[in-house]
């Protein structure tokens, strides 16, 4: 794994904000372009993960983040990867932090008709959100979609409702590397309250994950992992409900979860401190309302 020139930031606050796993202050940059496996980089800006492929001429672009942030990964996928043409655009969900900026990444390459795909189900929540600055797909799957670029097969599973119910996972199958947005980290607990998570439909994402045949995963946020992050992440999930399950059988109210939660092994996983109770708050909502 190799890392490429990043700008130092002005920005540590922002990293601080974003997550604990940029913990590092002696480390912090607004962007940077890692090689993840042959011809797969990850872009970071600041505490978002970006992912584009290159091969042959081409290239494929996932996740724009913000049109400031795009302008730069235009820039750093020319850097790395001078004369390529931009052959499609991909949103892993349709949420406005991670697919906004398309038109600021086109216009990097002087394009302004670039493909983008995106899971059939986030169209309408791109629309209502009329932001011209994310314009909706071009292309829609509702399943599984394979696409060639460069001569490089590129898959997009969608593995149900999980966070959002359009969220589609990349996967290039030469190098076994997949790509896995907010509804799955490296060691780090969920992003606060579980905004638009699906339950139960989640765990089945989780699981889903699992028998993509990935060895190595860009996350959304945070450090690639492997196979084990996901085991681990699973292994989360499923002693977070058992420990509120629990306490709701004891008669606990959701403020009482929230204040007396505790899952020790898991004190070590970034944002733990701030979103584990916060997380726990999510699900005892979930099981008070359904029963689990
Ligand atoms: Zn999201």
């Amino acid at each position: 794994m190799t890392t490429s020139r990043a700008l130092r930031a002005p920005f540590t606050v922002g990293i601080v904000v974003a997550g604990a796993m940029f913990c590092a202050p002696a480390l912090a940059q607004d962007f940077e372009t890692t090689e993840v496996a042959e011809g797969v980089y990850q872009f970071r800006w600041i505490g978002h993960n970006a992912l584009f492929v290159v091969s042959g001429d081409e290239v494929v672009a996932f996740d724009p983040i913000n049109s400031e942030a795009a302008a730069l990964f235009g820039r750093e996928i020319q850097r790395v990867a001078p004369g390529a043409r931009l052959a499609a655009i991909v949103y892993s969900h349709s949420d406005a932090d991670h697919a906004t900026g398309a038109p600021a990444l086109m216009a990097a390459f002087d394009e302004d008709e670039v493909p983008i795909i995106a899971h059939e189900r986030a169209v309408a929540p791109i629309r209502a959100r009329a932001s011209g600055e994310q314009p909706g797909p071009s292309v829609t799957f509702s399943d599984r979609l394979t696409f060639d670029v460069g001569g490089r097969s590129i898959e997009l599973h969608y593995l149900g409702p999980s966070h959002t119910d359009n969220l589609v996972v990349p996967f290039i199958p030469d190098v076994r590397v997949a790509f896995a947005v907010d509804f799955v980290n490296n060691d780090r607990v969920g992003f606060q309250e579980l905004p638009g998570w699906y339950f139960p439909e989640v765990f089945d994402a989780l699981a889903g994950m699992l028998h993509i045949p990935f060895d190595t995963v860009v996350f959304g946020h945070g450090a690639p992992g492997d196979r084990s992050s996901i085991h681990r992440q699973i292994a989360y999930y499923d002693d977070l409900t058992t420990a509120v399950r629990r306490a709701i059988a004891e008669g606990m109210s959701e403020d009482e979860v929230a204040e007396e939660i505790e899952l020790p092994a898991y004190a070590d996983w970034g944002q733990y401190d701030p979103w584990m109770s916060l997380n726990a708050r999510a699900v005892y909502r979930w099981l008070a309302t359904t029963g689990g």
